[in-house]
């Protein structure tokens, strides 16, 4: 059976947020209350197969810390590597967990645990069609002592009633705010987007509701997308005449198939990072200049940086290019 399997690919670098689920369900787990059949349930790309995954390692850690698995020993490493052979996750490629999924599932219950649990892990439990919800029914009414079922969903009411009111419903929040924007903003750096301002970042965490995912996957997208126009913007943008970009853009969008709001987005990115570049190198000189030669140069620079805006008729990262240059110095003249 494919859809089962024992892998999983384990990043503690997408814990984003997760500390304080982990640390209140570590509090509950080690108390041994745990209820043997949980519902992580929360919107998508917040990190619940991640966190799945760590519950699994946390019941079969054999060096906890303070509540927590300690993700060295033998155990946590079967989990995580995804060979630990009492833990078995169902994770389905297609869009549904058919019957004969959940039957592989039942039989990984059956067999002899060698430590002492056996735990079963459904990802997007809300696929699992109406027959395989039934069958497994059959496990969530009576589990087995040593049984324990996590299940994930983003979108719970999908689920029937029957194996809802089984679960214990853990609902977990995405990350807060200012936490999310911060290691966005890392991220962009790291994948040298550093020149998107901070209006954007903003607009891009609360359009995809804080989810660390859900950003992730957007960048992904949309970096992809860049780098097959980025070529052609920049040659644009290095063309001898002033050419009127948002003509220009209409003729890329049809060449690459993009929307025309794209295409300008690359062009605002890819100048600014032309910006970037002179201004390093500006600055560089400016440091042998006398104080009125350095402003001067500096009056120049913005002079040319704002032609060759207005030239293509794009918008400018004003805040960058004032913060680059010291603008607060010019208020003054
Ligand atoms: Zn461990």
């Amino acid at each position: 059976m494919e859809a089962l399997s024992h892998k999983h690919h384990w990043n503690w670098n997408q814990t984003v947020g997760l500390h304080r689920v982990m640390t209140d369900l570590g509090r509950v787990m080690s108390s041994g209350r745990l209820h043997p059949i949980v519902l992580l349930e929360g919107l998508e790309g917040i990190g619940k197969r991640h966190l799945a995954m760590w519950m699994s390692a946390q019941m079969t850690c054999l060096q906890l810390q303070e509540r927590l698995p300690c993700g060295n020993c033998a155990n946590c490493r079967g989990v995580m590597g995804g060979f630990h052979p009492d833990v078995a996750v169902l994770n389905p490629e297609s869009e549904t967990i058919k019957t004969a999924d959940v039957e592989t599932l039942q039989e990984h219950f059956m067999m002899m645990s060698s430590e002492g649990l056996r735990i079963g892990v459904i990802m997007n439990a809300d696929r699992m069609t109406i027959e395989a919800s039934n069958r497994l029914l059959k496990t969530l009414e009576e589990p087995p002592e040593q049984v324990r079922v996590i299940l994930t969903s983003s979108r719970p009411l999908l689920i029937p009633a029957t194996v809802l009111g089984r679960c214990l419903r853990w609902r977990v929040k995405p990350p807060e705010k200012e936490l999310v924007t911060d290691w966005f903003k890392s991220l962009l750096h790291q994948s040298g987007r550093a020149a998107i301002d901070d209006d954007s970042v903003n607009h891009w965490v609360l359009r995809l509701r804080h989810s660390p995912g859900l950003l992730k996957r957007e960048l992904d997208d949309s970096t992809d997308h860049y780098s097959g126009i980025s070529g052609d913007v920049a040659q644009l943008l290095a063309a001898q005449n002033p050419v009127d970009v948002t003509r220009s853009a209409a003729n890329l969008a049809r060449v690459h198939k993009a929307k025309v709001p794209d295409i300008l987005s690359a062009v605002e990115w890819e100048l600014n990072k032309i910006y970037r570049a002179r201004l390093k190198s500006c600055s560089m000189a400016f440091g042998n200049l006398s104080e009125n030669g350095r402003r001067a140069a500096q009056r120049r620079l913005l002079h040319d940086i704002r032609m060759q805006a207005v030239l293509g008729k794009v918008t400018l990262n004003a805040q960058l290019v004032a913060e680059s240059i010291g603008l607060s110095e010019w208020r003054r003249d």
